[in-house]
């Protein structure tokens, strides 16, 4: 199994609007425990295991926003980074 496959492209967060630069990659785990009925202490704990997702879920270190990695690309293509015009940059 291979790792979250990132896309090469630009993002853009459809949330907040103001942040192309700064992400975290959300992973979900699962790791499976035994507890003890009458406790309720943890006897028996496994490794986790990465939950395999078809696309990342990008979260958005500026406003926190998480979502579908496809979301800040899209939004990427539909508000490209103008760079010959650096006075409406970002
Ligand atoms: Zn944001």
């Amino acid at each position: 199994m291979t790792d979250n496959q990132m896309q090469d492209k630009p993002y853009f967060c459809p949330n907040c609007r103001s942040n192309r630069v700064k992400f975290n990659v959300v992973t979900t785990y699962s790791q499976s425990f035994m507890k003890d009925a009458i406790t309720g202490s943890v006897t028996v704990q496994e490794d986790p295991l990465q939950i395999a997702e078809p696309e990342p879920n990008i979260q958005c270190r500026v406003c926190g926003f998480t979502g579908n990695e496809l979301r800040f690309v899209k939004q990427a293509e539909r508000e490209p980074r103008q760079n010959t015009n650096p006075g409406q940059g970002l």
